[in-house]
């Protein structure tokens, strides 16, 4: 039988999606709390997580972040607010899918489905679901190591693409030189933070349509670099 974990701080929604999941002969469980669901989405052994964006003391965004470096089992996001969704799809964090609320319950059920159906598949076929990350125009296989831009595959060197793939990782978040330096490049590497200019100016090169005018990973004068979302 197997397992869903639903993180949701609403409990008549919460109640009522298990309902419809038990009554479809699914093992359910709730956490009302991101921090509790978080920690039980890591730590349980559950079969699928659906999962609300805003929550209390940890949200959905940071639960399907951590949830996707550790764990291959479907997510659907769920939110009120249709543009949280969009905003969610746009960051790539990787959910399986994503319900804006109310739906239906056996809209749900037949998603959840589904979705434990495809992993099964997967596992079965012995494939792995390769990590990407989408975000716009750019799409990076960090399984496979691999970027296209617009659809065009491009090659990228180790670092380039370590660097690329950090920064597309962490959206909308400044970062100094000496940051990104000490994440990409190991401490005993002999080199200096210009480095780091450096490989920005080649990953710009190859991802942005006008360099002048950087759409994806912009210079905040005095800090550092933001991959902007
Ligand atoms: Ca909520």
């Amino acid at each position: 039988m197997s397992k869903i974990l639903i993180v949701e701080d609403e409990e008549a929604i919460a109640e009522l999606e298990k309902d419809y999941l038990e009554l479809s002969g699914f093992e359910v469980e709730i956490e009302k709390k991101g921090d509790m669901g978080l920690k039980h989405a890591l730590e349980g052994d559950i079969d699928l997580l659906i999962l609300d964006l805003m929550l209390p003391e940890v949200d959905g965004f940071e639960i399907c972040r951590q949830i996707r470096d550790k764990k291959d089992i479907p997510v659907i996001m769920v939110s009120a607010k249709k543009d949280d969704i969009d905003k969610i799809r746009g960051l790539g964090l990787g959910a399986d899918d994503y319900m804006t609320k109310p739906f239906s319950p056996s809209e749900l059920v037949a998603r959840v489905k589904a979705h434990l159906a495809r992993y099964e598949r997967l596992i079965h076929t012995n494939m792995r679901v390769n990590d990407i990350v989408e975000i716009r125009g750019i799409k990076i296989d960090k399984t496979a190591r691999r970027v296209w831009i617009n659809g065009e595959e491009k090659n990228f060197t180790t670092k380039e693409f370590d660097l690329l793939t950090f920064l597309a990782e962490n959206p909308n978040r400044v970062f100094t030189k000496e940051e990104l330096f000490r994440e990409i490049w190991d401490m005993e590497s002999i080199g200096d933070i210009a480095t780091v200019t450096v490989h920005i100016k080649k990953i710009r090169e190859k991802v942005e349509f006008d360099t002048a005018k950087p759409q994806y990973i912009e210079t905040i004068w005095g800090v550092g670099y933001r991959f902007k979302v």
